[in-house]
Protein backbone atom coordinates (compact mmCIF):
# COMPACT_ATOMS: atom_id res chain seq x y z
CA UNK A 1 0.00 0.00 0.00
CA UNK A 2 1.96 3.28 -1.11
CA UNK A 3 2.03 5.17 2.02
CA UNK A 4 0.12 8.80 1.23
CA UNK A 5 -0.18 10.35 4.60
CA UNK A 6 3.33 11.60 3.98
CA UNK A 7 2.92 12.77 0.49
CA UNK A 8 1.32 15.87 -0.92
CA UNK A 9 -1.29 15.19 -3.39
CA UNK A 10 0.40 16.54 -5.87
CA UNK A 11 3.26 14.36 -6.00
CA UNK A 12 0.41 11.80 -5.53
CA UNK A 13 -1.34 12.61 -8.52
CA UNK A 14 1.87 12.35 -10.43
CA UNK A 15 3.52 9.53 -8.94
CA UNK A 16 0.54 6.85 -8.41
CA UNK A 17 -1.74 8.30 -11.21
CA UNK A 18 0.77 9.44 -13.91
CA UNK A 19 -0.98 13.03 -14.22
CA UNK A 20 1.08 16.33 -14.43
CA UNK A 21 -1.80 18.57 -13.64
CA UNK A 22 -5.31 18.54 -12.05
CA UNK A 23 -8.12 18.79 -13.79
CA UNK A 24 -10.17 22.00 -13.69
CA UNK A 25 -11.89 21.89 -10.19
CA UNK A 26 -10.22 18.79 -8.83
CA UNK A 27 -7.92 20.47 -6.80
CA UNK A 28 -10.38 22.02 -4.42
CA UNK A 29 -12.59 19.22 -4.20
CA UNK A 30 -9.63 16.81 -3.36
CA UNK A 31 -8.34 19.61 -0.68
CA UNK A 32 -11.95 19.52 0.70
CA UNK A 33 -12.08 15.80 0.84
CA UNK A 34 -8.99 15.20 2.29
CA UNK A 35 -9.76 17.88 5.05
CA UNK A 36 -12.64 15.54 5.88
CA UNK A 37 -15.30 17.83 4.74
CA UNK A 38 -18.74 16.62 3.68
CA UNK A 39 -18.80 17.46 0.02
CA UNK A 40 -20.74 17.42 -2.98
CA UNK A 41 -18.93 18.18 -6.40
CA UNK A 42 -20.94 18.78 -9.57
CA UNK A 43 -18.56 17.98 -12.68
CA UNK A 44 -19.54 17.28 -15.99
CA UNK A 45 -18.73 13.40 -17.06
CA UNK A 46 -15.19 12.74 -18.21
CA UNK A 47 -14.21 15.79 -16.16
CA UNK A 48 -12.65 13.43 -13.92
CA UNK A 49 -14.59 12.69 -10.71
CA UNK A 50 -13.23 9.66 -9.47
CA UNK A 51 -9.92 11.37 -9.08
CA UNK A 52 -11.42 12.96 -6.34
CA UNK A 53 -12.18 10.62 -4.18
CA UNK A 54 -9.39 8.04 -5.05
CA UNK A 55 -6.33 10.18 -4.02
CA UNK A 56 -8.41 11.95 -0.99
CA UNK A 57 -8.59 7.87 0.23
CA UNK A 58 -4.56 7.38 0.10
CA UNK A 59 -3.98 10.43 2.28
CA UNK A 60 -7.04 9.26 4.64
CA UNK A 61 -6.80 7.19 7.46
CA UNK A 62 -9.47 3.88 7.39
CA UNK A 63 -10.99 3.08 3.93
CA UNK A 64 -12.77 4.88 1.46
CA UNK A 65 -15.94 3.15 1.17
CA UNK A 66 -17.25 4.48 -2.70
CA UNK A 67 -20.78 3.75 -4.08
CA UNK A 68 -21.38 3.45 -7.24
CA UNK A 69 -24.30 2.11 -9.01
CA UNK A 70 -22.48 0.30 -12.30
CA UNK A 71 -20.63 -2.19 -11.83
CA UNK A 72 -18.34 -2.37 -15.32
CA UNK A 73 -17.20 0.94 -13.94
CA UNK A 74 -16.14 -0.18 -10.52
CA UNK A 75 -14.27 -3.25 -11.96
CA UNK A 76 -12.56 -0.94 -14.48
CA UNK A 77 -11.11 1.13 -11.31
CA UNK A 78 -10.21 -1.74 -9.27
CA UNK A 79 -8.01 -3.00 -11.90
CA UNK A 80 -6.76 0.33 -12.50
CA UNK A 81 -6.02 1.12 -8.86
CA UNK A 82 -4.46 -2.21 -8.41
CA UNK A 83 -2.53 -1.56 -11.60
CA UNK A 84 -0.75 1.12 -9.87
CA UNK A 85 -0.18 -0.63 -6.41
CA UNK A 86 -3.30 0.62 -4.52
CA UNK A 87 -5.00 -2.30 -2.55
CA UNK A 88 -9.02 -1.94 -4.10
CA UNK A 89 -12.02 -4.65 -3.90
CA UNK A 90 -15.18 -4.61 -4.85
CA UNK A 91 -18.28 -6.14 -3.43
CA UNK A 92 -20.76 -6.69 -6.37
CA UNK A 93 -23.39 -9.31 -7.80
CA UNK A 94 -20.82 -9.60 -10.79
CA UNK A 95 -17.78 -11.23 -8.60
CA UNK A 96 -16.63 -14.90 -8.76
CA UNK A 97 -16.39 -16.57 -4.87
CA UNK A 98 -12.52 -16.02 -4.93
CA UNK A 99 -12.90 -12.23 -5.98
CA UNK A 100 -15.18 -11.74 -2.90
CA UNK A 101 -12.77 -13.94 -1.03
CA UNK A 102 -10.05 -11.69 -1.74
CA UNK A 103 -11.55 -8.88 -0.90
CA UNK A 104 -12.33 -9.86 2.36
CA UNK A 105 -8.67 -11.18 2.91
CA UNK A 106 -7.67 -7.80 2.15
CA UNK A 107 -10.17 -6.40 4.84
CA UNK A 108 -9.11 -8.69 7.42
CA UNK A 109 -4.89 -7.87 6.70
CA UNK A 110 -6.02 -4.53 6.63
CA UNK A 111 -4.82 -3.74 3.69
CA UNK A 112 -7.66 -2.22 2.10
CA UNK A 113 -7.99 1.47 0.68
CA UNK A 114 -10.76 1.59 -1.29
CA UNK A 115 -13.78 -0.67 -1.19
CA UNK A 116 -16.63 -0.16 -4.45
CA UNK A 117 -19.87 -1.65 -3.72
CA UNK A 118 -23.42 -1.35 -5.05
CA UNK A 119 -25.85 0.09 -3.47
CA UNK A 120 -28.05 -3.08 -2.77
CA UNK A 121 -25.01 -4.27 -1.17
CA UNK A 122 -26.52 -1.24 1.78
CA UNK A 123 -29.58 -3.81 2.18
CA UNK A 124 -28.04 -7.21 2.65
CA UNK A 125 -27.64 -8.61 6.19
CA UNK A 126 -24.23 -8.06 7.33
CA UNK A 127 -22.99 -4.91 5.47
CA UNK A 128 -23.62 -3.23 8.58
CA UNK A 129 -21.11 -5.03 10.85
CA UNK A 130 -18.91 -5.61 7.78
CA UNK A 131 -18.93 -1.30 7.76
CA UNK A 132 -18.18 -0.98 11.85
CA UNK A 133 -15.15 -3.77 11.89
CA UNK A 134 -13.90 -2.00 8.24
CA UNK A 135 -13.02 1.03 9.86
CA UNK A 136 -14.23 3.57 7.38
CA UNK A 137 -12.82 6.60 6.96
CA UNK A 138 -14.54 7.83 4.30
CA UNK A 139 -17.57 7.22 1.94
CA UNK A 140 -17.66 8.22 -1.59
CA UNK A 141 -20.76 8.48 -3.35
CA UNK A 142 -20.90 8.18 -7.49
CA UNK A 143 -23.75 9.37 -9.61
CA UNK A 144 -25.08 10.50 -6.23
CA UNK A 145 -27.88 11.99 -8.01
CA UNK A 146 -29.54 7.99 -7.94
CA UNK A 147 -30.50 9.30 -5.14
CA UNK A 148 -33.05 12.03 -6.41
CA UNK A 149 -37.08 10.15 -6.08
CA UNK A 150 -38.09 12.41 -9.55
CA UNK A 151 -35.30 11.27 -11.28
CA UNK A 152 -34.75 8.94 -14.37
CA UNK A 153 -31.83 7.12 -12.19
CA UNK A 154 -33.46 6.78 -9.10
CA UNK A 155 -31.84 3.89 -6.90
CA UNK A 156 -33.91 3.24 -4.04
CA UNK A 157 -30.95 2.06 -2.22
CA UNK A 158 -29.05 5.18 -2.51
CA UNK A 159 -31.40 6.25 0.39
CA UNK A 160 -29.59 3.90 2.93
CA UNK A 161 -26.92 5.97 2.56
CA UNK A 162 -27.73 8.91 5.02
CA UNK A 163 -28.28 6.03 7.48
CA UNK A 164 -24.88 4.45 6.66
CA UNK A 165 -22.91 7.84 7.16
CA UNK A 166 -24.88 8.64 10.41
CA UNK A 167 -24.54 5.24 11.93
CA UNK A 168 -20.68 5.61 10.76
CA UNK A 169 -20.30 9.36 11.27
CA UNK A 170 -17.50 9.87 8.63
CA UNK A 171 -17.24 12.36 5.83
CA UNK A 172 -19.62 11.88 2.95
CA UNK A 173 -18.10 12.64 -0.49
CA UNK A 174 -21.09 12.99 -3.42
CA UNK A 175 -20.31 13.18 -6.99
CA UNK A 176 -22.47 14.08 -9.62
CA UNK A 177 -22.86 15.23 -13.68
CA UNK A 178 -26.30 16.29 -13.27
CA UNK A 179 -26.55 20.38 -11.65
CA UNK A 180 -29.80 21.24 -11.55
CA UNK A 181 -30.84 22.81 -8.30
CA UNK A 182 -33.90 20.78 -7.67
CA UNK A 183 -31.79 17.43 -7.74
CA UNK A 184 -28.60 19.44 -5.69
CA UNK A 185 -31.13 20.32 -3.34
CA UNK A 186 -32.51 16.73 -2.58
CA UNK A 187 -28.93 15.19 -2.73
CA UNK A 188 -28.30 17.19 0.07
CA UNK A 189 -31.23 16.65 2.14
CA UNK A 190 -31.29 12.65 1.73
CA UNK A 191 -27.45 12.27 1.35
CA UNK A 192 -25.89 14.59 4.35
CA UNK A 193 -29.47 14.95 6.21
CA UNK A 194 -30.05 18.34 5.18
CA UNK A 195 -26.49 19.77 6.36
CA UNK A 196 -24.24 22.20 4.34
CA UNK A 197 -21.73 20.04 2.27
CA UNK A 198 -19.18 22.35 1.01
CA UNK A 199 -20.63 22.24 -2.88
CA UNK A 200 -17.87 22.86 -5.44
CA UNK A 201 -20.42 23.95 -9.26
CA UNK A 202 -18.23 26.19 -10.98
CA UNK A 203 -17.70 26.59 -14.77
CA UNK A 204 -14.23 25.63 -15.90
CA UNK A 205 -14.54 28.47 -18.14
CA UNK A 206 -12.28 31.82 -16.97
CA UNK A 207 -13.74 34.26 -19.42
CA UNK A 208 -10.84 36.69 -18.56
CA UNK A 209 -8.75 34.91 -19.87
CA UNK A 210 -7.62 35.83 -23.81
CA UNK A 211 -6.44 32.63 -25.46
CA UNK A 212 -4.14 32.67 -28.24
CA UNK A 213 -1.59 30.45 -29.87
CA UNK A 214 1.51 31.44 -32.48
CA UNK A 215 3.32 28.86 -34.47
CA UNK A 216 6.82 29.14 -33.31
CA UNK A 217 8.75 31.28 -35.91
CA UNK A 218 11.51 32.98 -34.22
CA UNK A 219 10.45 32.54 -30.86
CA UNK A 220 12.68 34.67 -28.73
CA UNK A 221 11.14 37.80 -31.03
CA UNK A 222 7.79 36.47 -30.68
CA UNK A 223 8.42 36.66 -26.44
CA UNK A 224 9.88 39.81 -26.63
CA UNK A 225 7.46 41.49 -28.82
CA UNK A 226 4.34 40.01 -26.72
CA UNK A 227 6.36 41.44 -23.24
CA UNK A 228 6.44 44.73 -25.04
CA UNK A 229 2.84 44.97 -25.45
CA UNK A 230 2.92 44.09 -21.91
CA UNK A 231 5.45 46.32 -20.06
CA UNK A 232 5.09 47.01 -16.09
CA UNK A 233 2.65 44.14 -16.06
CA UNK A 234 3.45 41.10 -14.33
CA UNK A 235 4.10 38.11 -15.85
CA UNK A 236 4.74 34.21 -16.27
CA UNK A 237 6.94 32.99 -19.20
CA UNK A 238 7.15 29.29 -19.19
CA UNK A 239 10.07 27.26 -21.11
CA UNK A 240 10.88 23.99 -21.62
CA UNK A 241 14.41 23.72 -20.42
CA UNK A 242 16.12 25.46 -17.50
CA UNK A 243 19.14 27.05 -19.79
CA UNK A 244 16.05 29.04 -21.80
CA UNK A 245 15.05 30.30 -19.09
CA UNK A 246 18.11 32.30 -18.04
CA UNK A 247 18.28 33.07 -21.71
CA UNK A 248 15.25 34.40 -22.06
CA UNK A 249 15.17 35.76 -18.60
CA UNK A 250 18.25 37.95 -19.92
CA UNK A 251 16.70 38.85 -23.26
CA UNK A 252 13.82 40.41 -21.81
CA UNK A 253 16.35 42.75 -19.11
CA UNK A 254 18.58 43.76 -22.27
CA UNK A 255 14.80 45.04 -23.48
CA UNK A 256 14.08 46.67 -20.15
CA UNK A 257 12.35 44.87 -18.33
CA UNK A 258 12.53 43.51 -14.52
CA UNK A 259 13.39 39.51 -15.57
CA UNK A 260 14.21 37.00 -13.37
CA UNK A 261 14.63 33.00 -14.08
CA UNK A 262 13.42 30.11 -11.73
CA UNK A 263 13.92 26.27 -12.39
CA UNK A 264 14.21 23.36 -10.47
CA UNK A 265 17.87 23.33 -10.59
CA UNK A 266 18.41 26.72 -8.35
CA UNK A 267 19.03 26.27 -4.55
CA UNK A 268 15.86 26.49 -2.10
CA UNK A 269 16.90 29.79 -0.98
CA UNK A 270 16.69 31.58 -4.73
CA UNK A 271 13.51 30.27 -5.08
CA UNK A 272 12.02 31.42 -2.43
CA UNK A 273 14.04 34.69 -3.00
CA UNK A 274 12.17 34.89 -6.34
CA UNK A 275 8.48 33.56 -5.52
CA UNK A 276 8.77 36.37 -2.67
CA UNK A 277 9.58 39.42 -4.83
CA UNK A 278 7.00 37.96 -7.48
CA UNK A 279 3.92 37.76 -5.29
CA UNK A 280 5.09 41.49 -3.67
CA UNK A 281 6.49 43.85 -6.80
CA UNK A 282 4.44 44.58 -9.49
CA UNK A 283 5.73 44.27 -13.12
CA UNK A 284 7.99 41.56 -12.41
CA UNK A 285 8.72 38.73 -15.30
CA UNK A 286 9.24 35.52 -14.10
CA UNK A 287 10.92 33.29 -16.76
CA UNK A 288 10.52 29.89 -15.44
CA UNK A 289 10.23 25.79 -16.06
CA UNK A 290 7.20 24.10 -14.30
CA UNK A 291 8.61 23.93 -11.22
CA UNK A 292 7.31 27.63 -10.71
CA UNK A 293 3.48 27.58 -10.40
CA UNK A 294 2.62 24.99 -7.19
CA UNK A 295 2.84 27.97 -4.42
CA UNK A 296 2.20 30.76 -6.73
CA UNK A 297 -0.77 32.80 -5.24
CA UNK A 298 -0.27 35.88 -6.99
CA UNK A 299 -4.21 37.34 -7.82
CA UNK A 300 -2.94 40.19 -10.08
CA UNK A 301 -0.38 37.54 -12.81
CA UNK A 302 -1.88 39.67 -15.87
CA UNK A 303 -0.21 37.50 -18.07
CA UNK A 304 1.31 33.98 -19.27
CA UNK A 305 3.49 32.94 -22.22
CA UNK A 306 4.33 29.66 -22.85
CA UNK A 307 7.91 29.69 -24.93
CA UNK A 308 7.50 25.90 -25.24
CA UNK A 309 4.30 24.13 -25.60
CA UNK A 310 3.14 22.13 -22.39
CA UNK A 311 2.89 18.37 -21.80
CA UNK A 312 -0.76 18.35 -21.83
CA UNK A 313 -3.91 20.33 -22.35
CA UNK A 314 -4.33 19.45 -18.51
CA UNK A 315 -1.02 20.94 -17.82
CA UNK A 316 -2.42 24.11 -20.19
CA UNK A 317 -5.27 24.49 -18.36
CA UNK A 318 -3.70 24.86 -15.00
CA UNK A 319 -0.69 27.41 -16.18
CA UNK A 320 -2.67 29.97 -18.20
CA UNK A 321 -4.70 29.78 -14.98
CA UNK A 322 -2.68 31.23 -12.75
CA UNK A 323 -3.14 34.23 -14.71
CA UNK A 324 -6.06 37.16 -14.09
CA UNK A 325 -7.18 34.70 -10.58
CA UNK A 326 -8.48 38.73 -9.54
CA UNK A 327 -11.10 38.44 -12.48
CA UNK A 328 -9.23 41.66 -14.54
CA UNK A 329 -8.08 41.11 -17.99
CA UNK A 330 -5.24 38.52 -18.91
CA UNK A 331 -4.01 37.44 -21.87
CA UNK A 332 -1.94 34.27 -22.72
CA UNK A 333 0.05 33.15 -25.86
CA UNK A 334 1.50 29.76 -26.57
CA UNK A 335 3.76 29.06 -28.97
CA UNK A 336 4.14 25.68 -30.80
CA UNK A 337 6.35 23.90 -33.33
CA UNK A 338 7.62 20.80 -34.72
CA UNK A 339 10.17 20.51 -32.80
CA UNK A 340 7.86 20.60 -29.27
CA UNK A 341 5.58 17.95 -30.85
CA UNK A 342 9.12 15.38 -31.35
CA UNK A 343 10.15 16.32 -28.04
CA UNK A 344 7.17 16.03 -26.22
CA UNK A 345 6.14 12.34 -28.02
CA UNK A 346 9.80 11.53 -27.22
CA UNK A 347 9.37 12.30 -23.59
CA UNK A 348 6.55 9.75 -23.38
CA UNK A 349 7.88 7.10 -25.32
CA UNK A 350 10.83 7.21 -23.71
CA UNK A 351 9.12 7.09 -20.36
CA UNK A 352 9.18 3.92 -17.84
CA UNK A 353 5.38 4.50 -17.91
CA UNK A 354 3.21 0.89 -18.92
CA UNK A 355 2.30 1.23 -22.37
CA UNK A 356 -1.61 2.31 -21.42
CA UNK A 357 -0.23 5.30 -19.53
CA UNK A 358 2.08 6.19 -22.99
CA UNK A 359 -1.37 5.69 -25.03
CA UNK A 360 -3.33 7.99 -22.83
CA UNK A 361 -0.36 10.58 -22.25
CA UNK A 362 -0.09 10.44 -26.52
CA UNK A 363 -3.50 11.21 -26.45
CA UNK A 364 -3.78 14.39 -23.92
CA UNK A 365 -0.71 15.70 -26.25
CA UNK A 366 -3.01 15.45 -28.93
CA UNK A 367 -5.67 16.92 -27.41
CA UNK A 368 -3.64 19.86 -26.84
CA UNK A 369 -2.42 20.11 -30.43
CA UNK A 370 -5.70 19.58 -31.88
CA UNK A 371 -6.00 23.00 -29.30
CA UNK A 372 -3.41 24.83 -31.07
CA UNK A 373 -4.12 24.12 -34.38
CA UNK A 374 -8.61 24.19 -33.90
CA UNK A 375 -10.00 25.69 -36.64
CA UNK A 376 -12.35 27.28 -34.56
CA UNK A 377 -12.92 29.07 -30.97
CA UNK A 378 -10.32 28.03 -28.99
CA UNK A 379 -12.25 28.30 -26.21
CA UNK A 380 -14.95 26.05 -27.19
CA UNK A 381 -12.18 23.21 -28.15
CA UNK A 382 -10.66 23.77 -24.06
CA UNK A 383 -13.88 23.57 -22.33
CA UNK A 384 -15.42 20.55 -24.91
CA UNK A 385 -12.54 18.43 -23.75
CA UNK A 386 -13.31 19.19 -20.03
CA UNK A 387 -17.18 17.96 -21.06
CA UNK A 388 -18.69 21.53 -21.36
CA UNK A 389 -20.43 23.11 -24.00
CA UNK A 390 -19.96 26.27 -24.88
CA UNK A 391 -20.79 28.96 -27.73
CA UNK A 392 -17.61 30.46 -29.28
CA UNK A 393 -16.04 32.97 -26.93
CA UNK A 394 -15.32 36.32 -28.95
CA UNK A 395 -12.44 36.22 -26.83
CA UNK A 396 -10.01 34.23 -28.22
CA UNK A 397 -7.45 34.82 -31.44
CA UNK A 398 -9.31 33.07 -33.17
CA UNK A 399 -12.95 34.37 -32.66
CA UNK A 400 -11.90 37.46 -33.65
CA UNK A 401 -9.43 36.50 -36.89
CA UNK A 402 -10.64 33.33 -37.92
CA UNK A 403 -7.95 31.48 -39.52
CA UNK A 404 -7.95 31.24 -43.27
CA UNK A 405 -9.02 27.15 -43.91
CA UNK A 406 -8.02 25.27 -47.27
CA UNK A 407 -8.66 21.83 -48.11
CA UNK A 408 -5.75 19.91 -47.49
CA UNK A 409 -6.30 16.58 -49.00
CA UNK A 410 -4.44 16.30 -52.18
CA UNK A 411 -1.15 17.53 -49.84
CA UNK A 412 -1.96 15.47 -47.54
CA UNK A 413 -1.97 12.15 -49.11
CA UNK A 414 1.19 13.29 -51.16
CA UNK A 415 2.75 13.19 -48.08
CA UNK A 416 1.21 9.97 -46.69
CA UNK A 417 2.35 7.93 -49.90
CA UNK A 418 5.85 9.38 -49.94
CA UNK A 419 6.18 7.92 -46.79
CA UNK A 420 4.59 4.73 -47.54
CA UNK A 421 6.68 4.33 -50.39
CA UNK A 422 9.74 4.63 -48.63
CA UNK A 423 8.88 2.35 -46.44
CA UNK A 424 7.82 4.54 -43.61
CA UNK A 425 11.35 4.73 -42.29
CA UNK A 426 12.27 8.07 -42.90
CA UNK A 427 11.87 11.69 -40.92
CA UNK A 428 10.18 14.99 -42.44
CA UNK A 429 13.08 16.49 -43.86
CA UNK A 430 13.67 13.46 -46.26
CA UNK A 431 10.28 13.25 -47.53
CA UNK A 432 10.20 16.83 -48.00
CA UNK A 433 13.25 16.54 -50.26
CA UNK A 434 11.65 14.05 -52.02
CA UNK A 435 8.07 16.32 -52.43
CA UNK A 436 10.11 19.31 -53.72
CA UNK A 437 12.33 16.97 -56.61
CA UNK A 438 15.61 18.06 -54.47
CA UNK A 439 18.32 15.53 -55.58
CA UNK A 440 20.07 15.47 -52.39
CA UNK A 441 23.29 12.40 -51.66
CA UNK A 442 20.62 11.35 -49.93
CA UNK A 443 17.64 10.75 -52.22
CA UNK A 444 20.25 9.76 -54.77
CA UNK A 445 21.62 6.69 -52.94
CA UNK A 446 18.37 5.45 -52.22
CA UNK A 447 17.09 5.61 -55.57
CA UNK A 448 14.28 7.78 -54.51
CA UNK A 449 14.41 10.58 -57.50
CA UNK A 450 12.75 7.97 -58.94
CA UNK A 451 9.85 7.43 -57.10
CA UNK A 452 6.34 8.69 -58.77
CA UNK A 453 5.77 11.00 -55.90
CA UNK A 454 9.84 12.56 -56.72
CA UNK A 455 9.45 16.43 -56.97
CA UNK A 456 5.26 15.73 -56.97
CA UNK A 457 4.95 18.44 -54.68
CA UNK A 458 6.83 21.59 -56.25
CA UNK A 459 3.25 23.83 -55.18
CA UNK A 460 4.85 24.11 -52.18
CA UNK A 461 8.01 25.54 -50.22
CA UNK A 462 10.32 23.09 -47.83
CA UNK A 463 8.91 25.35 -45.25
CA UNK A 464 5.10 24.93 -46.48
CA UNK A 465 5.86 21.46 -46.19
CA UNK A 466 7.48 21.56 -42.40
CA UNK A 467 4.16 23.22 -41.10
CA UNK A 468 1.42 20.85 -43.58
CA UNK A 469 3.74 18.22 -41.97
CA UNK A 470 3.54 19.69 -38.15
CA UNK A 471 -0.24 20.11 -39.19
CA UNK A 472 -0.49 16.54 -39.68
CA UNK A 473 1.67 15.08 -36.35
CA UNK A 474 -0.77 17.57 -34.78
CA UNK A 475 -3.96 15.63 -35.90
CA UNK A 476 -2.13 12.16 -35.20
CA UNK A 477 -1.91 11.42 -38.73
CA UNK A 478 1.72 10.86 -38.65
CA UNK A 479 3.56 10.11 -36.01
CA UNK A 480 7.58 9.90 -35.16
CA UNK A 481 9.18 6.63 -34.23
CA UNK A 482 11.31 7.31 -31.88
CA UNK A 483 12.95 3.81 -31.81
CA UNK A 484 13.53 4.50 -35.47
CA UNK A 485 15.12 8.53 -35.24
CA UNK A 486 12.14 10.37 -35.82
CA UNK A 487 11.37 7.83 -38.78
CA UNK A 488 7.60 9.21 -39.47
CA UNK A 489 4.48 6.40 -39.66
CA UNK A 490 1.22 6.66 -41.00
CA UNK A 491 -1.61 6.10 -37.87
CA UNK A 492 -4.95 4.46 -38.46
CA UNK A 493 -6.61 7.78 -38.37
CA UNK A 494 -4.42 8.61 -42.00
CA UNK A 495 -5.76 5.64 -43.76
CA UNK A 496 -9.30 7.06 -44.49
CA UNK A 497 -7.51 10.23 -45.88
CA UNK A 498 -5.47 7.62 -48.21
CA UNK A 499 -8.16 6.45 -49.86
CA UNK A 500 -10.28 9.71 -50.22
CA UNK A 501 -12.79 8.99 -47.88
CA UNK A 502 -12.49 11.89 -45.89
CA UNK A 503 -11.37 15.72 -46.76
CA UNK A 504 -8.76 17.38 -44.31
CA UNK A 505 -9.02 20.98 -43.72
CA UNK A 506 -5.86 22.69 -42.85
CA UNK A 507 -5.19 26.12 -41.86
CA UNK A 508 -3.46 28.40 -44.40
CA UNK A 509 -1.17 30.37 -41.88
CA UNK A 510 0.76 27.21 -40.35
CA UNK A 511 1.79 26.58 -43.88
CA UNK A 512 2.14 30.14 -44.59
CA UNK A 513 5.71 32.25 -44.58
CA UNK A 514 6.95 31.28 -48.00
CA UNK A 515 5.05 32.42 -50.92
CA UNK A 516 3.22 29.94 -52.74
CA UNK A 517 5.21 29.18 -55.85
CA UNK A 518 4.90 29.15 -59.25
CA UNK A 519 4.07 25.82 -60.54
CA UNK A 520 7.01 23.42 -61.49
CA UNK A 521 9.76 24.81 -63.58
CA UNK A 522 10.40 21.98 -65.59
P1 LIG B 1 -15.94 11.19 -14.73
O1 LIG B 1 -16.16 10.14 -13.66
O2 LIG B 1 -15.98 12.57 -14.21
O3 LIG B 1 -16.77 11.02 -15.95
P2 LIG B 1 -13.34 10.00 -14.85
O4 LIG B 1 -13.01 10.06 -13.42
O5 LIG B 1 -13.70 8.66 -15.40
O6 LIG B 1 -14.47 11.04 -15.22
O7 LIG B 1 -12.14 10.62 -15.67
C1 LIG B 1 -12.22 10.78 -17.05
C2 LIG B 1 -10.84 10.61 -17.68
O8 LIG B 1 -10.01 11.69 -17.33
C3 LIG B 1 -10.13 9.36 -17.24
O9 LIG B 1 -9.56 8.76 -18.39
C4 LIG B 1 -9.04 9.86 -16.32
O10 LIG B 1 -7.91 9.02 -16.38
C5 LIG B 1 -8.74 11.23 -16.89
N1 LIG B 1 -8.25 12.17 -15.86
C6 LIG B 1 -8.79 12.44 -14.66
N2 LIG B 1 -8.07 13.39 -14.01
C7 LIG B 1 -7.05 13.72 -14.82
C8 LIG B 1 -5.95 14.65 -14.72
N3 LIG B 1 -5.77 15.43 -13.65
N4 LIG B 1 -5.10 14.72 -15.77
C9 LIG B 1 -5.27 13.95 -16.85
N5 LIG B 1 -6.27 13.07 -17.01
C10 LIG B 1 -7.16 12.95 -16.02
ZN1 LIG C 1 -13.23 32.04 -29.06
Amino acid sequence: MPDGLFRSPGSLLSEIFGFDAFRPGQEEIVDAVIAGRDTLAIMPTGGGKSLCYQLPALCREGVTVVISPLIALMRDQVRAMRAVGVEAGALTSGNTEEETEEVFRAIDEGRLKLLYMAPERLAASGTRMLMQRLGVGLIAVDEAHCVSQWGHDFRPDYLRIGALRSDLGVPVAAFTATADAETRAEIVTRLFGGGQPDTFLRGFDRPNIHLAFQPKDNPRRQILSFAAARKGQSGIVYCGTRAKTEQLADALRKDGHEAVSYHGGMDAEDRRMVETRFSREDGLIVVATVAFGMGVDKPDIRWVAHADLPKSIEAYYQEIGRAGRDGGPAETMTLYGQDDIRLRRAQIDESAAPPERKDADHGRLNALLGLAEALGCRRQVLLGYFGEESDPCGHCDQCQVPPEIIDGTVAVQKVLSAALRTGESFGAGHLIDILTGSETEKVKIRGHDRLPTFGCGREFSKTQWQGLIRQMMGRDLLRPDTERHGALYMTEAARPVLKGEVRVDLRRDAMARAERRPAAKE
